[in-house]
């Protein structure tokens, strides 16, 4: 029956990485909006006396984005979401964890005839959607 899981697995994974939150979200309506009107970093990093950065604080600073809501064209400022990972590379890593999950389950189908037989039935059942 864990083929079965697996697939579920599988299934709940993808959706997750599908619906994943993109881009800033208004403060008016709540529609998520990815392109960025103009960006602004802040530099918080405290300053020698000589005007150089002084390099212990050196990742102290963050950028500003302005963000015309698509939906409703509110103008808003939200700090840049550093770690944003671009919808390719969602994907990407969807499609990695896919193949890591589908070599499993090869594995195994090939050590296990009953495993191959579910995973065939499971196989059908994508097809069918
Ligand atoms: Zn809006």
């Amino acid at each position: 029956m864990d083929i079965i899981i697996g697939g579920i697995v599988l299934l709940i994974v993808s959706i997750l990485i599908l619906s994943m939150p993109k881009g800033y979200k208004c403060s008016k309506c709540g529609t998520r909006t990815q392109k960025i009107q103009s960006t602004k970093t802040i530099d918080l990093t405290k300053q020698k006396k000589d005007g150089s950065n002084d390099r212990r604080y050196k990742d102290k600073y963050y950028d500003r984005v302005t963000i015309e809501c698509k939906k409703c064209k509110n103008v808003f400022e939200a700090v840049k979401i550093k770690k944003e990972k671009d919808a390719a590379e969602w994907h990407k890593e969807g499609d990695e964890l896919a193949d890591k999950i589908a070599k499993h389950m090869r594995d195994k189908a090939k050590k296990n005839p009953e495993y191959a037989k579910s995973m065939k039935e499971v196989q059908k059942f994508i097809d069918e959607e």
